[in-house]
This record gives C-alpha cells, sequence and structure tokens, in this order.
C-alpha cells in the first residue's frame, strides 16, 4: 500500500464517496490497517462519514482488542469490532466498509438472498451469508444487534470464510466479500481502499437493481399481450419458477477477475465527484 499520509487522504476521500453514493449515511465506517504497523488500524472518530475532513478526525486502533492505541483519543464508534477481527483473522485485508445502506437491507431482512445479477457484482459469488447476531448472544449482552466486542466481531469475520475454513481460526484471505448482518446491514473489506470503496458501492447497486427486477418481473407476469422470453416464463406464460436467476459461478468467477483490473476507473469518477461537492472537505 501507498504510504500512510497519502493513504489517510485517500481514506477522507473514501468516506466521502461511500455517502455520495448512498452505501453510508449519518452511520457507517471505513477503516485501514496501519501500513506502517499492521498490528493496527485507523479510521474516523465518532462522526458522520461524509463530515471527514482532515487526517485529525482518525483514530489509530490495536487490531487485538480495538483499544485505542492514544488513551485521550476521542471517542470512537462502537462497532470498530467488525474492523479489528477482519483484520485478525485475514492478513490480506487492507480496508474494512461497514453499513447499513437502505438498498442492502431488504436482503438482510427479508430471507430472500442477495444474489449478482450482473456483471459488475460478480464479486458477490454464489452465495452472500446472512450472519445473525442473535444466535450468539450470552445472558449479558445488549440486544442491540449492534458488533460491540471481540466475540461478537469474531463470529462476523468468521462468515467471511467458506464452512470448510470457518474452524481455521487465521488465513491469508476471506473466501467470501460480502457479508450480510441480520436486521442490522452489511461489511465488506478489500485488499486496498478502492477495492473495498468498488465493492461496497456495487453490492449496493446490485440490490437495488435485483429489487427492481424483481418487482419489474412480477409486475410484467400480471400484464396481458407481453413478448415472453420463454426460458424464464414457459410456453404458458407461467414463471417457470420464483427463484431469481444470477450469474453463475463461473460467470461471477470470471466478472469478478475481470472487473478487478478496472477499479481505478471508477475510482476517479468518484473522487471528482466528491471533490467537485461543497458538501465534501478534503484538508489532507
Ligand atoms: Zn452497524
Amino acid at each position: 500500500m501507498a504510504n500512510l499520509t497519502t493513504l489517510l487522504t485517500t481514506l477522507i476521500s473514501a468516506n466521502h464517496i461511500l455517502h455520495y453514493n448512498s452505501v453510508v449515511d449519518a452511520y457507517g465506517h471505513i477503516s485501514i490497517r496501519n501500513p506502517e504497523q499492521t498490528d493496527q488500524f485507523i479510521m474516523s472518530g465518532n462522526r458522520a462519514p461524509a463530515l471527514v475532513s482532515s487526517h485529525s478526525d482518525f483514530v489509530t486502533y490495536r487490531i487485538s482488542d480495538a483499544s485505542a492505541v492514544d488513551p485521550n483519543a476521542p471517542q470512537g464508534y462502537i462497532e470498530r469490532y467488525i474492523h479489528s477481527e477482519m483484520y485478525k483473522r485475514y492478513s490480506s485485508v487492507q480496508c474494512v466498509v461497514h453499513a447499513h445502506a437502505p438498498d442492502i437491507l431488504p436482503y438482510a431482512t427479508s430471507g430472500v438472498p442477495l444474489k449478482p445479477v450482473y456483471h459488475l457484482p460478480g464479486f458477490l459469488g454464489t452465495e452472500v451469508p446472512v450472519w445473525d447476531i442473535e444466535t450468539i448472544y450470552n445472558a449479558t449482552d445488549i440486544h442491540d444487534l449492534l458488533v460491540r466486542n471481540v466475540r461478537e466481531g469474531a463470529s462476523l469475520a468468521q462468515q467471511f470464510a467458506s464452512p470448510a475454513n470457518q474452524t481455521a481460526g487465521t488465513s491469508s484471505t476471506p473466501d467470501r466479500n460480502v457479508v450480510l448482518m441480520r436486521k442490522h446491514g452489511f461489511s465488506t473489506h478489500g485488499p486496498d481502499i478502492q477495492t473495498a470503496v468498488f465493492r461496497a458501492v456495487f453490492a449496493t447497486v446490485n440490490a437495488r437493481v435485483q429489487t427492481d427486477s424483481t418487482l419489474l418481473r412480477n409486475a410484467f407476469s400480471n400484464m396481458a399481450g407481453r413478448d415472453i422470453d420463454v426460458r424464464v416464463w414457459g410456453q404458458s406464460g407461467m414463471l417457470l419458477n420464483n427463484a431469481f436467476e444470477p450469474l453463475t459461478s463461473q460467470q461471477a468467477k470470471a466478472a469478478e477477475e475481470s472487473n478487478a483490473g478496472t477499479v481505478a476507473r471508477p475510482w476517479g469518477l468518484w473522487v471528482a465527484e466528491v471533490e467537485a461537492n461543497p458538501l465534501y472537505k478534503n484538508n489532507g
């Protein structure tokens, strides 16, 4: 990764881009692993991402327990354990995003699976797990759905491993790029800021497209005189099944690999968009 000063300036832009693209609102956060001290990570203190504006807005935390390195650090996000446990479990992860995007939330609440429905979100793969914090609560936990401690963060981080790898404890790279959090939101990660933001934005766009496609399809089934796609609707005009047709595993894998080489293009656009918007200040 680039040097720390450059990274922090990029991290300010990333906060703005996530807001501009409706991934975060007043809530949600993005962090990076400290490239100069890899057992630490850095994220904004307790403020809305759109309003992060300078390097002094960031707080450095220990990955071991998400405690602030500076004992006088300002108040941080409660859910920083989401970030610390991802860095602890997966050595290749350099950036983590957590948010409650309204476009994603239907898939964290309805039981309808989130699937990649076009090529750019191929990184979603064939299965996006839904982690339910309720299943790990003990008698003393606060049942507010927030990830409040190491145990809860570790349980979420575990879901980024495939079932075969979940007992391994640590590994280099997560098997999954996005995990939904039931009644709460989602988390994603990347080997750099740009990739993590790409995944957060396009997971959100995919959810919107999937929802629109599902609504359209169901409305269309009630329209008379339509030209039907018999692969989807059958000769009788009846839906062949109610499950959405996502990318195949082969399509998802190939699309993810192809798109990985193009992340700089949307990133350049997104930086220009937030720099042109007076809401966002980057004094980095
Ligand atoms: Zn949250």
